[in-house]
């Protein structure tokens, strides 16, 4: 049997999450020098770009630009893009072994890390994740309800996307409006009535995990001040010597923007954003009808650990935050794809270098392999992604070389698109996508925004001919 990767044998690759990590992954594969090769990519939703779309901030327009490039990997003819094909669902993992050489999954981490402590479950104590979810459009949170009434919010966590949700909270409609924020986010984020945002971090200011663009963002925004503690964003010894130690430019800069957030006096905004440190949740408190009415938090020390970083360790002090609303950020977590090995306690594939991993064989699992989150955990920025994805690469690479891929049964590029047709006859192409951002592109030029985002599956059908009359399954 001719080994596949030639004209007339292409080498036919699965990949399984069209968020950047399948670009990038799909982009190195087309690179290979030599080598000819189909791949088919798939998503649960109907769209491509995965967190680009449903996670990056829609005030972050610029860093959705990266979906350019995205496009150009999707133009390459051998490239085909199946929307709303759920695995595990729709097609399953025996599936793509009989119509595969390669599989590919970078699914990212679709649900949240738990802080397991009472309360967590009450009324009004949301994960980020969905919220960002919801305020991106993501058809499967646009109909989540968040009860904005409340006057005073609290994020936990200090990373990132913690730095996202209070942004969106604190910023007018204004703001708001030129952004491309769902429809129904914009008008809920209108009516709403919180005024103070507390974000809380359970280490010191050098240990806060948000980059500092986003936090000097904070300081610039239309309508809300942005103030800190001074006690809790002094240095402690431990943190003084680590960043002198490290000569660590970057956390020193981090440090004197909060110190000067700490220093601004009030501006008479309608908003305030307080960043908190050295405070960990120990409780949500049940404001006695199932929702939330306020969180118990304890003051933290750092201390350090045998491997030298710096830890929190409660104090015994505690003080009651009156909140009515909560967002626990606290990092994303992998969602296992059945019949794929999983870590449950990383919440990531089992993999050696992005080769799946039997863990009953501690072997390679022939022909599937993984990059991004779902590899390595929810770590890093988009691009952080290309290296992940090239590492993947190269040991599909060299697997290929030595004759490790699968025999499918149906090799064929038509029986691919059978299978799926069959299985799920409203699947959407990447010409479908096309013409949709054009329809959403165009809606949003009306209005002086980036795009108007569909965010029903049946508005998505229909506006592109294709009345289903029911919901696809
Ligand atoms: P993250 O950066 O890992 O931050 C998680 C935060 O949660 C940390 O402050 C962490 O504190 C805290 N935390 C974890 N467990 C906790 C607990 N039990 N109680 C209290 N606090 C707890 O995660 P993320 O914000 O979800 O972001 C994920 C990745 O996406 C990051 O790499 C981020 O940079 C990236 N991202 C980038 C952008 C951007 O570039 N603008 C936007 C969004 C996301 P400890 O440090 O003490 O563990």
């Amino acid at each position: 049997m001719t080994r596949p990767g030639s004209e007339g044998a292409p080498l036919r690759v699965a990949i399984v999450g069209a968020g950047p990590t399948g670009y990038y992954a799909a982009d190195h594969l087309f690179r290979q020098p030599g080598l000819v090769v189909e791949i088919d990519m798939y998503d649960r939703v109907p769209t491509p770009y995965g967190l680009v779309r449903a996670g990056v901030a829609p005030d972050h327009q610029k860093i959705k630009s990266v979906t350019a490039s995205f496009d150009k990997v999707a133009a390459n003819p051998g490239f085909r893009f199946y929307g709303c094909v759920e695995l595990g669902r729709h097609i399953s993992v025996d599936d793509l072994r009989a119509h595969y050489h390669m599989i590919l999954y970078t699914t990212g981490a679709q649900t949240d890390r738990r802080m397991g402590i009472p309360g967590e479950d009450l009324k009004n104590s949301h994960p980020a994740t969905e919220f960002v979810a919801w305020y991106n459009g993501h058809p499967a949170y646009r109909d989540v309800s968040f009860d904005l009434s409340h006057e005073r919010a609290a994020i936990v966590g200090v990373g990132n996307v913690a730095v996202d949700v209070a942004r969106i909270l604190s910023r007018t409609p204004e703001e708001l409006a030129t952004t491309d924020i769902a429809d129904y986010a914009l008008e809920a984020l209108r009516a709403s009535r919180v005024r103070e945002v507390y974000l809380l971090g359970r280490r010191g200011p050098a240990q806060a995990a948000f980059t500092n663009p986003e936090v000097k963002e904070l300081g610039e925004l239309a309508d809300a001040d942005v103030t800190a503690i001074p006690e809790e964003v002094e240095l402690d010894d431990l943190s003084r010597a680590a960043m002198e130690r490290a000569g660590d430019r970057a956390t020193r800069k981090k440090v004197d923007l909060l110190q000067a957030f700490a220093q601004r006096p009030s501006t008479g905004k309608r908003r305030r954003l307080i960043l908190r440190f050295l405070v960990s949740p120990v409780e949500i408190l049940d404001d006695g009808h199932g929702a939330v009415g306020g969180m118990r938090l304890v003051r933290n020390k750092l201390y350090s650990t045998d491997t030298g970083t710096l830890q929190p360790k409660p104090t015994g002090e505690f003080e009651d935050l009156p909140v009515g609303l909560i967002f626990r950020s606290v990092g994303y977590r992998g969602v296992s794809l059945p019949g794929v090995p999983f870590n449950d306690q990383w919440g990531v594939i089992l993999n050696e270098k992005g080769r799946v991993v039997d863990p009953a064989r501690k072997q390679p699992v022939v022909g599937e392999y993984t990059a991004g989150w779902i590899k390595r955990g929810p770590t890093g920025v988009i691009g952080t992604n290309k290296p992940d994805a090239a590492e993947t690469v190269a040991c599909m690479m060299e697997d290929l070389a030595a004759d490790r891929y699968l025999r499918p049964t149906e090799p064929a590029r038509e029986a691919a698109e059978r299978l799926i047709r069959q299985q799920q006859p409203q699947c959407f192409s990447y010409e479908d996508w096309l013409k949709l951002n054009e329809v959403e592109v165009r809606r949003g030029a009306e209005t002086g925004r980036p795009r108007v985002k569909f965010t029903r599956i049946e508005d998505m059908l229909a506006a592109l001919g294709r009345h289903s009359g029911s919901r696809p399954e």
